[in-house]
C-alpha cells in the first residue's frame, strides 16, 4: 500500500490546530468540530445549487444537534430514516421540513411521523403504503399526507463498477420499478384519499462524482417522466438522494458542486414545474469533524513500526469500515513529563492503531510520520460523517471521547 500521501498539517483548521494541541491528554481522545468551517462548506454547496433544487441534510451521516442547527440556516429540510432520528431532529431544529425514509418503518414509527406532521413521506413498499393510508385514515382524518414513492431504479451506465451502488440489484430499499404502475394507481383509484403522490425518491448509490451523480438524476427524472405520462398525473417532485462522493484518500478535494449545480439547472430547464431535491449527508458533514488524539507507544514489530493511539476504531469506525486509511496531520508535543523514556519511531513510516485488541483497529496505515513519538498528537480529519455514530462505543469499555464545537456563531 502506498503511504498516506496527504498527512500534514493542511488538514487542520486554525481553530482545530489550537485545541488539538491545547487539550490535556487526559481529554483525549476528542471530537473536534469546527461550525464556521461547517457553515462555510453549506453555503457554498447551497450556492452553487440553481432555483427548484432543494437541499435537505441526510441527519443519519451525523445527527448531533449543534451540527443540525449550524446546517438549519442553508438546507431546506432534514432527511430523516427511523423515529429516533424523527423525534430528535423535531426537537433539535423545530420547525424544518422533515423527509421521513428508510425500509422497515414501524407501524408507532408512521404514527410519531403523522403527529409530528413530517412534510414527506417516502415510501419503500406497498406494504408501507397502505399502513400509512391506514394509519392516516384512523389519526389524521381529513388531512393531506405527501408521499414519495421510493424506488430501486436501475440506472447501470452512470454506475458501472461503484462498490456501494443500491440502484437496480436485489436490495431491501424502495418498490421495484415493476411494481410503479401498482403503486400509483393505489394512490390514485381512492384508496387512500388522504395520500398525495407528489412524486419520486431515489438513493441509489454512494460516492458518485458529479458527472455519474448527474447521469443518475437524468435516468430518475427520466423515469418520472414516463410513469407520470403513462398515468395521466403529474409527478411535481423528484428526489435523487445523496451519495456525493467523500475523496478520503485526497482530502483537499470536494464535490464539484458547481458543475453539479449547472447540470441540475438543464435538467430543471427541460422540465418546466419540476422541483428537484437533493438529500446528501457525508459530502456536508464530513469535512467540520476531527478526531484528536495522542500516541501512547511506539514499537516496532516484524520490520515494520506502530504508534498505538488513545482510542480507536470504536471511537472512529470510518476507516475500519471503509477499508480506507484515515488521513490525519501530526502535531508533534516536546514536553514529556514522565521519568520514564519516550518511545519514539526510528522508521519513516508508522501505522497508527487504536487501544482495541483486535487487528481490526487500524486507523492509518505506513503514515509518513518520520521520529514519532509518544506523546505527539494525532489529529484524523474528514471525521464529520459515519464517524463516531456509526462506531462500536462499548467494545472493551475505554472512555467515550470529548466533543467540542468551536466556532459556534
Ligand atoms: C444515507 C442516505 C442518504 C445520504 O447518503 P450520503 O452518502 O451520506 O450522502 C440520503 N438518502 C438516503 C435515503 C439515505 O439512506
Amino acid at each position: 500500500m502506498t503511504p498516506n500521501p496527504s498527512a500534514g498539517p493542511a488538514l487542520l483548521t486554525d481553530a482545530v490546530r489550537e485545541r488539538a494541541a491545547y487539550l490535556a491528554a487526559d481529554d483525549l481522545p476528542a471530537y473536534l468540530y469546527d461550525l464556521a468551517e461547517l457553515r462555510a462548506h453549506a453555503a457554498a454547496v447551497r450556492a452553487a445549487l440553481p432555483e427548484r433544487v432543494e437541499l435537505y441534510y441526510a441527519a443519519k451521516a451525523n445527527p448531533e444537534p449543534e451540527i443540525l442547527t449550524a446546517l438549519a440556516p442553508y438546507v431546506d429540510g432534514f432527511e430523516v430514516s427511523s423515529g429516533g432520528e424523527l423525534a430528535h431532529v423535531r426537537k433539535a431544529v423545530p420547525h424544518r421540513p422533515l423527509a421521513f425514509g428508510g425500509p422497515g418503518k414501524t407501524p408507532a414509527e408512521i404514527t410519531a411521523a403523522l403527529e409530528l406532521g413530517v412534510e414527506r413521506f417516502h415510501v419503500e413498499s406497498e406494504y408501507e403504503l397502505r399502513m400509512l393510508g391506514h394509519l392516516a385514515a384512523e389519526l389524521a382524518p381529513g388531512r393531506t399526507v405527501p408521499v414519495l414513492l421510493r424506488f430501486n431504479l436501475p440506472v447501470g451506465a452512470a454506475l458501472e463498477g461503484n462498490s456501494l451502488a443500491m440502484g437496480g440489484r436485489p436490495t431491501p430499499f424502495g418498490l421495484d420499478p415493476a411494481q410503479a404502475d401498482g403503486a400509483v394507481r393505489l394512490l390514485t383509484d381512492g384508496s387512500h384519499p388522504q395520500l398525495e403522490l407528489r412524486g419520486i425518491h431515489a438513493h441509489l448509490a454512494s460516492g458518485l462524482d458529479a458527472a455519474a451523480q448527474l447521469a443518475v438524476a437524468a435516468e430518475v427524472v427520466a423515469f418520472a417522466v414516463g410513469l407520470a405520462a403513462r398515468h395521466g398525473i403529474a409527478l411535481p417532485e423528484v428526489n435523487v438522494g445523496g451519495g456525493m462522493t467523500v475523496d478520503y484518500a485526497d482530502p483537499g478535494a470536494r464535490f464539484d458542486w458547481t458543475a453539479y449545480g449547472a447540470g441540475l439547472a438543464r435538467l430543471t430547464a427541460a422540465h418546466p414545474g419540476l422541483l428537484l431535491r437533493i438529500e446528501p449527508g457525508r459530502a456536508l458533514s464530513a469535512y467540520c469533524g476531527w478526531y484528536a488524539t495522542e500516541a501512547l507507544d511506539v514499537k516496532p514489530s516484524h520490520g515494520e513500526e506502530f504508534a498505538v493511539l488513545r482510542g480507536g476504531t470504536h471511537h472512529l469506525r470510518t476507516p475500519a469500515t471503509k477499508g480506507h486509511d484515515q488521513p490525519c496531520a501530526v502535531l508533534p508535543v516536546d514536553h514529556w513529563p514522565h521519568p520514564w523514556p519516550r518511545p519514539a519511531a526510528g522508521q519513516d513510516h508508522v501505522t497508527l492503531t487504536g487501544q482495541l485488541c483486535t487487528p481490526k483497529d487500524v486507523l492509518a496505515r505506513r503514515v509518513p510520520a518520520p521520529g514519532l513519538r509518544a506523546g505527539d498528537r494525532v489529529v484524523f480529519a474528514l471525521a464529520g460523517a459515519y464517524a463516531w455514530n456509526i462506531s462500536h462505543h462499548d467494545f472493551l469499555m475505554h472512555p467515550r471521547p470529548g466533543f467540542h464545537f468551536l466556532g459556534s456563531a
